[in-house]
């Protein structure tokens, strides 16, 4: 009996690996052309930093005109839910990071490298592991839990490391024809791979973010088949991406102390390795302590979060690529207006350690981005959220025609209105332009230099009085305040103001907040002029009446 009848007898089905290798060739790209992927597991839970990973993914294979797919990691089948792959099809496709191939919805897929879930991949482990069973580089493992339990325990006593190895790897000297009796006599068993490495040798890695890392190889005899007959991750890792035809495998740090194993599994394939680069966590200063973003702790560590928050997706976007490349900044501020697709993502301009994930950042981001939008377009993103999350946003804005005024006011300038962050700041932001929720409010004003009921009750009764015309031009209009703050013993300007204080009781910006708060409730608005023309006479006049009650 030889390692070839032990392998015909565990995998007597299997096929050639010549089979898939002829099915899967090498793909026909440019020189240079990166392939990588997204390769998350379908808990449900599609996590910022793994967001991260797959727009850094696919920057690098847009750039270089190559191919970015979506695989589904459905080995470890106790952390499936129902519903998990289309979450994540779901949560690219709101971020427009479109996979060229993979899963495209929970159970279909497009292609020519699928299946690209990894349970309907069994076969073809299968039939890797059987190769390597042939050639004496994997093999049955007969050890019970109980027995590998025995195992770490007096590895800890004699302080020598853990893990099934050298001469704690028990079953790696079993004759096969002693594994082939414990088989017929339905021992269960899994498959290790008979690592060749030795711990007092090094590996060098040249990983493209963490640049040059020396490693002591690998000897670990890891489980590569399980005993429910599929993958572990490492191995999975080794058929996909060379079947897969990787050649930038981007992911996580958590794997960069794999590498040893995962470049030894590549060779005894007989597999070209792919590179590596592995992205450091996205990180949170919790009062002072720099932790990485946590699922439990951190409603922002979930991707759902930015969509219910409404947080514009270019904004998140772009300020991932932002923590992500240390020239961004610099490029944003020379190009304002162009396209995040413009942008020439780098590699090697990546953090070693991990980002600092900043909300007020993101949120001021998202300002920007959206003061560059045009009315329609946030109209548009508004009312969306909205029919999503915040049914009274959406009545609110049923009368587009209007909800295009209160939108358009103060925007498409050179200098546009940056007050709404994202969609769920909207409500806030136009409550005051319209008159059904603003009259049902028990209001509050918030005056501030003037702020004497009976001298506020004088310039608003002046105002409407004398000096409001909505007929008027915004110069008009604002030379008119002059004139009244003027009449009232106020300053026409600020400067003749500052230069002599105690001629004045103030200045006209004291008298216009008083307008201002009194029309809208807020000492911070847009411009009033474009207020009072959306508004309209009768309801300018309502609201500086009942002020003044
Ligand atoms: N399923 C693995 C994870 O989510 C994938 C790592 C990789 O990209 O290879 O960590």
């Amino acid at each position: 009996m030889n390692y070839k009848d032990l392998a015909d007898l565990i995998f007597p089905d299997a096929k050639d690996i010549s089979y898939y290798e002829e099915k899967y060739p090498e793909r026909n790209l440019p020189e240079g052309a990166v392939v990588s992927r997204f390769a998350p597991s379908p808990t449900g839970f599609v996590h910022i930093g793994g967001l991260y990973q797959a727009l850094v993914a696919k920057e690098m294979t847009k750039k270089t005109g190559g191919v970015f797919f979506l695989r589904v990691e459905d080995t470890d089948q106790k952390r499936e839910v129902e519903n998990g792959v289309t979450g994540i099809v779901n949560s690219l496709k709101d971020f427009d990071i479109l996979p060229d191939e993979g899963m495209v919805t929970e159970t279909e897929e497009k292609g020519n490298y699928g299946p690209y879930k990894q349970s309907l991949r069994k076969e073809i482990y299968q039939s890797y592991a059987k190769y390597m069973l042939e050639q004496g580089k994997a093999y049955p493992c007969f050890c019970t839990t109980e027995e590998l339990e025995e195992t770490r325990k007096k590895q800890e006593s004699a302080k020598v490391r853990t893990g099934y190895y050298g001469v704690w790897a028990k079953c790696r000297n079993l004759s096969v024809e002693e594994a082939a009796e414990k088989i017929k006599n339905g021992e269960n068993y899994i498959i290790r791979f008979k690592s060749p490495g030795r711990e007092d040798r090094k590996i060098k890695h040249h990983d493209l973010i963490k640049g040059n890392v020396d490693f002591p190889e690998n000897d670990q005899d890891i489980v590569i088949i399980k005993a429910d007959g599929l993958p572990t991750y490492h191995f999975a890792h080794a058929v996909d991406d060379h079947l897969m035809r990787t050649t930038l495998v981007i992911r996580s740090d958590e794997w960069l102390s794999s590498v040893p194993l995962h470049l030894q599994l590549f060779h005894e394939l007989g597999f070209k390795a792919p590179k590596y680069a592995h992205i450091s966590p996205i990180m949170k200063n919790d009062n002072g302590n720099k932790r990485k973003l946590s699922k439990r702790k951190d409603p922002e560590a979930a991707v759902s979060y930015y969509k219910e928050e409404g947080i514009p997706v270019d904004a998140v976007k772009e300020y991932l690529l932002n923590i992500a490349n240390s020239t961004f900044e610099n490029w944003r501020r020379a190009n304002p207006d162009k396209s995040l697709d413009e942008f020439d993502f780098q590699l090697n301009k990546m953090s070693v350690s991990g980002a600092l994930f900043d909300m007020v950042k993101l949120l001021d981001i998202g300002k920007t981005v959206i003061s560059r939008m045009t009315a329609e377009e946030v109209y548009e993103n508004s009312f969306k959220w909205a029919q999503e999350y915040d049914k009274e946003l959406e009545k609110v804005l049923e009368d587009k025609d209007y909800a295009l005024k209160v939108f358009g006011i103060e925007r498409g300038n050179k200098k546009p209105r940056k007050d709404i962050s994202k969609w769920s700041d909207v409500m806030y932001n136009i409550e005051y332009m319209y008159d059904a929720l603003f009259s049902n409010k028990d209001m509050e004003y918030p005056y501030q230099v003037i702020n004497d009921k009976e001298e506020i009750n004088k310039i608003l009764k002046l105002y409407i009085d004398k000096y409001y015309n909505e007929k008027d031009d915004k110069q008009a209009w604002f030379d008119r305040i002059k004139e009244l703050a003027g009449e009232l013993g106020y300053a026409k300007e600020v400067k003749e103001y500052k230069a002599n204080p105690d001629a004045y009781k103030a200045h006209v910006g004291d008298v216009s907040t008083v307008l201002r708060v009194a029309l809208t409730g807020r000492t911070n608005t847009p411009d009033m002029y474009e207020i009072m023309q959306v508004l309209g006479k009768e309801v300018v006049t309502k609201r500086l009446e009942r002020a003044m009650r």
